[in-house]
């Protein structure tokens, strides 16, 4: 794969380059957002790599930019700052996937091929998986066409597994991202949240798209019989 690194810790740039490298991608370096941007620019990545904090202008503003010009370059962003609002930041100004640093290798790169596979059919900001559109500037779903009505936590919850189809999400990152919590405090919040939403979206006998991955997590799929 091509990849783009935008990066100005020099030993973080190191040990991404080199392992990319010896894994057979190619990659290339630019250490603050002005650099990223004009090699996004000119040059045809397969994923994109981006640190939020840079010098000067941040990572979130290097995605926001991306994006607001029609670039669908898949991107992780790498955050040192683990809290929720970042990460939601992240993923509302366009990033696909996040790691927190410090970050394993064969994470990075497991999250590499799942991005680098997959091409985020976002248009307009309009996230689409077989009959539903999710319309984040509108704020609003539909199925086969027909407005669905869901509740801002459904909403982002949806909005989560679209962003990753075929990809288990799990049920610790679904609490933190929506939440803001790493666990579910016994309430069975998300399980709750997940009946209304599913639901919804099978009203009139739909096909289910969200499987549940027992234990682990949530995919937006078309399961067979659970
Ligand atoms: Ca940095």
């Amino acid at each position: 794969m091509r990849i783009l690194l935008v990066e100005d810790e020099p030993r973080v740039v190191q040990f991404i380059k080199r392992g990319l490298g010896e894994e057979g991608h190619d990659v290339e370096v630019a250490s603050d957002a002005a650099e990223g941007l004009a090699l996004a620019h000119v040059g045809q990545y397969d994923v994109i790599v981006l640190d939020v904090m840079l010098p000067g202008k941040s990572g979130f503003h290097v995605a926001s930019s991306l994006r607001s010009e029609g670039n669908t370059t898949p991107i992780l962003m790498l955050t040192a700052r683990d809290t929720p609002s970042d990460i939601a930041h992240g993923l509302d100004v366009g990033a696909d996937d996040y790691l927190t640093k410090p970050f394993d290798f064969v994470e990075l790169l497991a999250r590499l091929r799942a991005l680098g596979r997959r091409k985020p059919s976002i248009v307009d900001g309009v996230l689409r998986f077989q009959d539903v559109e999710l319309d984040r500037l509108q704020h609003a779903v539909k199925r086969s066409g027909a407005t669905i009505q869901l509740t801002p936590t459904e909403f982002k919850l949806l909005e989560v597994l679209m962003r990753r189809p075929g990809e288990v999400v799990r049920r610790s990152e679904l609490m933190d991202l929506v939440w803001g919590m790493s666990f579910d405090p016994g309430t069975g919040l998300l399980d709750v949240h997940m009946t209304h939403l599913r639901a919804k979206l099978e009203a009139g006998g739909r096909p289910r798209i969200i499987a549940t991955v027992r234990g682990v997590g949530f995919r937006l799929d078309t399961p067979g019989p659970e």
